[in-house]
């Protein structure tokens, strides 16, 4: 079998489309979306990350505006040029580029974004309201934002027509921002799901029973054949910087024979994350009004 691709570069173009007939009904309202991104330093992952998110905006009419900060920057600094964001009607969403320098406390940081326009889903108060709700209907409708990179996820497995309801779900990954919250959605979306990390045993035949895999780990192409069920759907969230270039968890070309669907990398999830910053963007502007 060769694995149907799921492009998120493509079902993110499609969503795109429809977040720009959103923005010009905002702006005929007189409220134009607005994003505050901030990078702390010059790593250059993050600057291509944050260059990326403000192109995007600008595609759709979402306002961006950047600050670069020295990565020497003081917390109390940053911490105040969060807050005078936090009161700038032009601004709908906040995001902060992360990793931060280590003399800067990642969770004050967060805590200081208002939850309102908290638009990455990472305050303690997204996290909190997310972990309580246990339908994807009330996440959405109740929530404040949901995590960019699980939402896409989910996303692009309901635009592919993936069944989710009673699927074996496999996660490999439990960090804060992709493997726990993607859990948390499949479940809200009545799979049955399985966490994995680096303390699992019998990894390889767990994977095997997975209807859905998502492998976010970090670790390139660490997902082989034999680790998947035939007909499986894999997602890929991995990002490894190789000698051959940028390549995912999954050993793709040995993988697409086996699944049933598969997301490249790059194309995949990628694209994904920054159409669903852009959906919280103009939700938040929306609530504004
Ligand atoms: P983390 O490093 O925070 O977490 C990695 C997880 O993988 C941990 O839970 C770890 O287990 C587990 N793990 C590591 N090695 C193994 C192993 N050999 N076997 C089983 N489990 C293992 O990574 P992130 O969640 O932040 O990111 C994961 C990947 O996704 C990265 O490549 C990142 O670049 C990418 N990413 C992509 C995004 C996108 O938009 N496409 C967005 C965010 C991330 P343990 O907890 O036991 O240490």
């Amino acid at each position: 079998m060769t694995a149907k691709l799921i492009s998120g570069k493509e079902i993110g173009n499609r969503i795109r489309e429809e977040l720009k007939l959103e923005v010009a009904k905002l702006k005929e309202k007189g409220v134009t979306p607005g994003l505050a991104t901030i990078l702390v330093g010059e790593d250059p992952a993050s600057q291509v990350y944050v260059r990326s998110k403000g192109r995007a905006c600008d595609n759709i009419g979402v306002y961006s505006r950047q600050q670069t900060l020295p990565a020497s920057i003081k917390e109390e600094e940053l911490l105040s040029l969060i807050w005078s964001l936090n009161e700038d009607p032009k601004i709908h969403g906040i995001l902060c580029q992360l990793p931060l320098p280590g003399h800067i406390d990642e969770s004050k940081v967060l805590f200081r974004i208002n939850p309102k326009k908290d638009v990455d889903g990472f305050h303690p108060t997204s996290v909190g309201l997310f972990f309580t709700e246990k339908n994807f209907k009330d996440m959405m409708d109740k929530q404040l934002f949901l995590p960019c990179t699980p939402h896409g996820i989910i996303e692009m497995l309901l635009r592919s027509g993936v069944e989710l309801s009673g699927a074996n779900a496999v996660v490999l990954g439990r960090s804060n921002i992709v493997g726990k919250p993607v859990a948390l959605l499949l479940m809200a979306n009545n799979a049955t799901v399985t966490i994995c990390h680096s303390r699992t045993k019998d990894l390889s035949e767990v994977c095997q029973r997975a209807d859905i895999l998502i492998a976010a780990i970090g670790r390139a192409k660490f997902v082989t054949a034999e680790m998947v069920k035939e007909g499986a759907v894999v997602i890929d969230v991995g990002i490894n910087r190789t000698d051959e270039g940028l390549v995912g968890d999954v050993d793709f070309d040995q993988v697409k024979e086996k699944a049933s669907m598969i997301t490249p990398v790059p194309g995949g999830v990628g694209p994904m994350t920054i159409t669903m910053l852009l959906t919280n963007t103009v939700k938040s502007a929306k609530r504004s009004l």
